[in-house]
């Protein structure tokens, strides 16, 4: 879902993150790009503009400019403003009327309203422990009514029969009176579609929302008709009272176009995507979700804000100011990483939110647990402060002193030593911006393929 957009995104943030200084230019060049993605992910002109500008006047201000981590913080305003333009929070259903609520399906044919039916009666069955009836009035085609009748089978709801003969508000009209007297929670309605707006498809589903007043008019649409669903919305919105939408093969949509435009472009919120055939493929629309999605980063800005919360922001300064003195990271700074490491919890739990991580076998996980950073902790704890400032002096009896201190083994003591030295390595070989953008990271996120403990992975 949404992989291309996912693809461009990915790349222009993977820069941004790593941008030391936010610049007008480099914030320019950015955005730049942000549009292309958008514009090629189909998303509508018009909100392809609003968004660049919100991004653009946010990124601008004081704070983030001088913010510790620039790029992280540019990263975070693109993905509130992806949330914010598809609505906030998730919009549920309002059944909140004198039973039956009606719930009338609308949509250009093939939208998969039909299969909406089914997967809305199913989550409303299983998930809300309503009672669900529902019912085709697309009498134009002889094997809707038919399929319409297979699906409720299979997802257990009651099917109002009706049939190719008789007019559809009528049979609405019935439906919503059977419902009554049966005690139904919810009716749901299923309707005919046409291949384009037209006059004559309006007024029948105008009438039709006339006779059952719907709690919900709920409007099908293919994602993968781009930016064209959100016209489409509109065009039905302008005929009767939209109060959602449904956004239908998302599985199969690798742009986005449609998710992002809608809310914007109509008004109205989309309560539910459609990920596949089978009638359990429904979400509920959650705009955090599918932004975190679009951006592929699993729960990075979660993590970014615990990361932001629980460190020491003081220290990290202190530990920059050292290093821009040309003082050298010792094992002292390291045992400082290490225990704000700690503080942040669980770190294989932190591992899965970071993206990318999922290719990673659990097994490898694990092996850098949080049981492992207690312990490399206990081994600088053991040393003296003469050995954490000079390492090298660590020779045999000092190791087996270290060891027994810390409850650890001597092959435990030469890994971590190991480990320091390529970390320190790796930092003498950045040049001055290169560390305090590292040091940043550690505040931040951490940089890429590696740990702030210096953990390679
Ligand atoms: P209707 O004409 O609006 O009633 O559309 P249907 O419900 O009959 O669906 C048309 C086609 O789209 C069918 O082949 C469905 O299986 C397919 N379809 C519907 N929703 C989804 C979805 O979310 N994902 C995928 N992959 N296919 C879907
Ligand atoms: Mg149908």
């Amino acid at each position: 879902m949404f992989e291309n957009l996912q693809d461009r995104f990915g790349r222009v943030l993977k820069n941004v993150r790593g941008m030391g200084r936010l610049t007008e230019s480099n914030i320019k060049d950015t955005l730049r790009e942000v549009r292309m993605a958008l514009l090629e992910a189909d998303v509508a002109l018009p909100v392809v503009r609003e968004f660049v500008e919100q991004v653009r006047g946010k990124a601008m201000g004081e704070e983030v400019l001088r913010s510790l981590t620039p790029g992280q913080t540019l990263v975070k305003i693109v993905n509130d403003e992806l949330i914010s333009l598809m609505g906030e929070a998730n919009a549920g259903l309002d059944l909140n009327v004198q039973p039956p609520a009606v719930i009338l399906m609308a949509g250009l044919q093939g939208s998969g309203k039909t299969t909406s039916v089914a997967k809305l009666a199913r989550w409303l069955r299983e998930k809300q422990d309503r009672k669900v009836m529902v019912v085709s009035c697309d009498v134009y085609r002889p094997a809707a009514i038919e399929q319409l009748r297979m699906l409720a089978a299979e997802v257990e709801a009651e099917c109002f029969p009706g049939s190719g003969d008789q007019d559809p508000v009528d049979i609405a009209r019935r439906a919503n009176e059977a419902a009554k007297k049966q005690f139904f929670d919810v009716l749901i309605v299923d309707t005919a579609g046409r291949l384009h707006v037209d006059a004559a498809m309006m007024d029948e589903i105008r009438a039709l929302h006339g006779a059952v007043v719907p709690a919900e008019t709920l409007f099908v649409v293919d994602s993968m008709t781009g930016q064209d669903a959100a016209n489409t919305a509109k065009a039905f919105d302008a005929a009767l009272p939209l109060t959602g939408v449904v956004l239908t093969k998302a599985d199969g949509d690798a742009r986005g176009g449609a998710a992002l435009s809608i809310r914007h472009i109509t008004g109205k919120p989309i309560k539910f995507l459609g990920v596949g055939e089978k009638t359990a493929a429904l979400e509920p629309f959650h705009p955090d979700r599918v932004a975190s999605r679009i951006l592929g980063m699993g729960d990075v800005l979660s993590l970014v804000e615990e990361v932001q919360s629980k460190v020491d922001h003081e220290q990290a300064r202190r530990l920059v100011r050292k290093l821009k003195k040309g003082k050298g990271f010792d094992l002292a700074d390291y045992r400082e990483q290490l225990v704000q490491m700690s503080n942040l919890g669980s770190v294989t739990e932190l591992m899965d939110k970071l993206p990318g991580m999922n290719g990673i076998p659990d097994q490898v996980k694990q092996q850098v647990n949080d049981r492992e950073l207690v312990k490399l902790i206990a081994i600088i704890n053991s040393m003296t402060p003469q050995e954490r400032t000079f390492p090298a002096v660590i020779k045999g009896s000092r190791k087996r002193r270290i060891a027994a201190g810390s409850g650890t083994r001597i092959q435990d003591v030469n890994q971590l030593l190991k480990q320091f030295t390529q970390l320190q390595k790796m930092m003498k070989k950045m040049k001055g911006g290169g560390m305090a953008k590292m040091m940043r990271g550690l505040t931040g996120r951490m940089p890429g393929g590696m740990l702030p403990g210096g953990l390679p992975f």
